[in-house]
């Protein structure tokens, strides 16, 4: 029996890909071997490497000019390599903080760089999407960072920045896929793979080519975004079987009609969520409309005391993982790609008796 698993990440894939894995767990394809114990430079993994590439080049429509590489180490080994990889002569960036995992990329960089915050949304306890009319961007930054999807807070990015010729660097870690993205829009864009693409352990980088060659001296190749670009991003061992499962998520979101489908689906399962949560006097969501996240939902109860009584309930009712994290309380819902509908509909009648029992 599976269960409605509301975890932020590692987060629910889709059931059709755990069977499939799970059928070509011993013998990938008649080669007699489970893809996990395939040399990563034998034609059985370059073709799935290969298929996954391709197949989400096609679904972000990326244009040609980018390179996609599949990294190891998440989003956070990330946050020290952006400034390694892109400060070139350079020595200061912009950071806009809207939230946790901004603060992270921000504390991380400082480390290698100049951080300049060019806005912060901590006046509002981060329930905003600061405008770009508001930024104090600097004009000898190497790049611009943005989190386009904060995890923890729920504050979503629906428009993309214009920065003219500093680029735009997007942590998309937990909204990757779940929109349509115009891809040219960004100088890189990055993300660990266990919230919308996979299982842990497997990093996307997409970067636009005339960004490479500016790394530091002291980068390790191994996170050397040209050196990795080079190799088709098997200068070292990749995580191969996380790329794989990645490769099935991929083909499963094309049979799904693509991204503008699973996006109008993300829609509709957050607006069923969150117009539960505005006519409602016993629950509550923090963030403005326009910068809420489709993703990831956090919401409170009138009565924190009422918490535990509510998570012991959903687990009764079959769902799991629904507590907020630590820095904001209360409750969050991570409905991403793979989440069905059915899972945010049960969700919302438990609410609502719930409601009718201690409101
Ligand atoms: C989960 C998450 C991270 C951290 O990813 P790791 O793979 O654990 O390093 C960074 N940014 C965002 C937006 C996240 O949701």
């Amino acid at each position: 029996m599976r269960i409605f698993n509301f975890s932020a990440g590692p987060a629910v894939l889709p059931e059709q890909v755990l069977q499939r894995a799970a059928a070509e767990m011993l013998d990938w394809h008649g080669s007699g071997m489970s893809v996990m114990e395939m040399s990563h430079r034998g034609k059985e993994f370059i073709s799935i490497a290969d298929k996954a590439e391709a197949d989400l080049r096609t679904l972000m429509s990326i244009p040609d000019n980018y390179k996609v590489l599949f990294l190891q180490g998440g989003a956070m080994a990330e946050n020290a390599l952006i400034p390694m990889n892109l400060l070139g002569d350079k020595t200061a960036a912009d950071y806009v903080n809207t939230g946790e995992w901004s603060k992270k990329s921000i504390k991380e960089a400082k480390k290698y760089c100049t951080v300049n915050i060019a806005a912060s949304a901590e006046d509002r306890k981060f329930t905003y999407v600061p405008p770009q009319s508001t930024w104090k961007l600097n004009p000898q930054a190497a790049y611009v960072h943005i989190c386009t999807n904060e995890t923890i807070g729920g504050v979503e990015y629906h428009w993309a920045p214009d920065t003219g010729d500093v680029p735009v660097v997007a942590d998309m870690s937990s909204h990757i896929l779940s929109r349509s993205v115009d891809v040219s829009r960004y100088g890189v864009i990055y993300g660990g793979a266990q919230k919308n693409i996979g299982p842990a352990g497997v990093t996307l980088v997409i970067v636009r080519e005339d960004l490479l060659g500016r790394a530091l001296p002291i980068t390790p190749s191994a996170f050397n975004w040209k050196e990795q670009a080079e190799a088709d991003s098997m200068l070292n061992t990749p995580p191969t079987y996380a790329i794989y499962i990645a490769g099935l998520v991929f083909e499963w979101l094309h049979e799904q009609g693509g991204i503008a489908a699973i996006e109008s689906r993300n829609i509709e399962k957050a607006a069923l969520l969150y117009d539960y949560l505005d006519q409602s006097d016993f629950y509550s969501n923090p963030v403005d409309k326009a910068d809420r996240s489709r993703m990831n939902i956090p919401f409170r109860l009138k009565d924190d005391f009422l918490d535990e009584a509510f998570l012991k309930g959903a687990r009764e009712h079959g769902m799991v993982q629904l507590k907020g994290h630590r820095a904001v309380g209360g409750m969050r819902a991570s409905i991403y790609n793979a989440m069905p509908i059915e899972g945010v509909r049960t969700l919302v009648a438990y609410m609502k008796d719930f409601e009718k029992r201690h409101g």
